[in-house]
């Protein structure tokens, strides 16, 4: 578990992107994409991967923070978090089903997050006809 909390970080980020700029932090996600799909290929390219090395792992963990930051910061960018969130919560349900396992638990709705849903509910159906 992170030891900064999301708002902290959130706080990071934002100041991050005035400083460097949307279109240079989107193309940042892209670069620490491939240097984790670097690390990944060279986990594979040990022929001891059964018996792994740390280095490698590390250089794993070290590559998922770097994405990770840069993932947050683009759904911070892109205004998405909470859209992530539902895309998430629905293939996680549709995994758990394919999987054969019971659909996982979730955390009941706070009132501010239902108003939210019904508003945004509202926004998709304006032009609709009834
Ligand atoms: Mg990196």
């Amino acid at each position: 578990m992170n030891r900064i909390e999301y708002e902290e970080r959130k706080r990071v980020y934002t100041h991050a992107i005035d400083r460097y700029g949307i279109k240079p932090q989107m193309l940042m996600v892209i670069e620490e994409m491939s240097e984790l799909t670097k690390a990944i290929c060279k986990f594979f390219r040990c022929p001891s991967y059964v018996e792994p090395d740390e280095g490698l792992i590390d250089a794993i963990a070290e590559e998922t923070a770097d994405v990770t930051i840069m993932l947050e910061q683009l759904r911070l960018i892109l205004g998405i978090n909470d859209n992530v969130c539902e895309h998430m919560d629905e293939k996680i349900v549709r995994l758990a089903d394919r999987l054969g396992m019971k659909e996982p638990r979730q955390r009941p709705l706070m009132e501010k997050e239902k108003e939210e849903l019904e508003a945004l509910e509202r926004l998709r159906n304006v032009g609709k006809r009834e």
